[in-house]
């Protein structure tokens, strides 16, 4: 956290300039590196800018746009994503959470919509993974 304003920033530790620069806790940013399976996560996103994170309003997933889903000849629910029309979507069920529990092993609460970003914990992944893709420079290998 920034004290009051350093008169030489060259004797700020590196600690200090990471958490100055992009607010994120280096302990967190090594927790979630340390996890295995976000690295599949990471290589697989490809963001606009900080935030920005994709999300497919065709079938819901993140990670890419409307314009390049692969699944852009299926009808698919709006709502959720899945395989039936939209108009009898049988309830609310995020798909993103659903297929990351399938992946990662975690258990993450499935029933909200795959939008509501209040909720869903994969988003939090997504943003996560994100923020660290953004602060450490690994953008620039990554398609838009
Ligand atoms: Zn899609
Ligand atoms: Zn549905
Ligand atoms: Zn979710």
């Amino acid at each position: 956290m920034p004290k009051d304003n350093p008169s030489s920033p060259g004797a700020l530790s590196m600690e200090e300039h990471v958490i100055q620069g992009t607010a994120v806790n280096p302990t967190i940013y090594k927790q979630l590196f340390d996890e295995s399976g976000l690295f599949f996560e990471f290589i697989h996103l490809k963001f606009d800018n900080f935030y920005g994170i994709k999300q497919c309003k065709h079938c819901r997933r993140f990670g890419h746009t409307t314009k390049w889903c692969p699944r852009t000849k299926e009808a698919l629910c709006i709502k959720c994503g899945l395989d039936h029309p939209s108009d009898n979507c049988p309830k609310i069920f995020c798909i993103n959470c659903s297929e990351y529990n399938q992946r990662q092993g975690t258990s993450f609460d499935v029933n909200h919509a795959p939008y509501d970003r209040s909720k869903c914990e994969s988003y939090d992944k997504q943003r996560a993974n994100l923020m660290r893709h953004t602060d450490y420079g690994f953008s620039s290998g990554v398609p838009g």
